[in-house]
């Protein structure tokens, strides 16, 4: 009598059970003889299987996950130092096809990566200052200075998000330093009122201070409009042609006037004020 398919399943099993040690020590030893065989047939099965030996995996994969990424994790950890070198040595292969491919997912992904980099800044911020200052000591200051120029606008956003944010500081600020140096702080007053305006900001920064100096210092200072001898205190220096109209921030475009007339002529020009008439 034949025996059944289970019939035959069993017997095997109870061979198996009771000479284990000798048929793996014999599997072991032609695995040993044959391993080129084995690893070329494996590699051919796997060349002609592609499909049915991801889905095994994938299978396997889904089946024992937790296990995989231990696994995965283990040989990190393990292997680490090793496959830092590796990805550097890969990454420095392959740097103009990473950084045009980093490049393009910005490009098609830009509020989520705006998003995610506001966050991971907002979460780290500790690290992402300490890591701006080993960058800034690792590169130097015209590593910088040369990022600002070619990135003004975005260097522009910034600060004025960095002024918005600290703007209560900024302003306390400011009105300390004004107290301390009147004359400065009128300078630059009316060099950002120019330069909110969009006029013409001249580059003879040397003759500008010497107006104000004098406006602050000399001794006997006329206006030019009621040509009367203004006391200090009293002293304004003026955008002859109002910045809003066209004027320049410019040392041709500036003389001194008193309260009076700087009053009367706000944002008004000469001809319009009737003097030249
Ligand atoms: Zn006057």
């Amino acid at each position: 009598m034949t025996m059944s398919a289970a019939e035959k399943k069993t017997k095997y099993a109870t061979y198996y059970q009771a000479n284990r040690e000798r048929i793996r020590a014999q599997q072991a030893g032609y695995q040993r003889d044959h391993r080129e065989e084995i690893t070329e047939r494996h590699k051919l099965y796997v060349e002609n299987n592609k499909l049915r030996v991801a889905e095994r995996q994938s299978a396997y994969y889904q089946s024992h996950k937790d296990e995989s990424l231990a696994y995965h994790k283990k040989y990190y950890m393990d292997h680490k130092e090793e496959i830092k070198i590796k990805a550097h040595e890969y990454n420095e292969i392959h740097k103009e096809e990473r950084r045009l491919y980093v490049a393009k997912y910005y490009r098609e992904h830009r509020d989520q990566c705006a998003a995610r980099n506001a966050l991971y800044n907002k979460t780290h911020k500790e690290e992402r200052a300490k890591y701006a200052k080993e960058y800034r000591q690792e590169q130097g200051v015209e590593v910088i200075k040369k990022y600002r120029k070619t990135n003004k606008r975005r260097k522009a956003a910034y600060d004025a998000e960095w002024h918005m944010a600290n703007r209560e500081k900024e302003l306390a600020r400011m009105s300390e330093y004004g107290r301390a140096h009147p004359l400065e702080a009128s300078m630059r007053a009316a060099k950002r009122r120019a330069l909110k305006v969009n006029a013409i900001v001249s580059e003879d920064k040397e003759k500008i201070a010497a107006i104000y100096k004098r406006a602050g210092s000399a001794e006997k200072v006329r206006c030019y409009l009621c040509h009367k001898l203004i006391p200090l205190g009293h002293r304004h220096v003026d955008h002859i042609r109002p910045l809003t109209k066209s004027g320049a921030h410019s040392a041709r475009n500036l003389a001194i006037a008193c309260d009076i007339c700087n009053d009367r002529k706000y944002n008004k020009t000469m001809v319009e004020m009737g003097l030249l008439v």
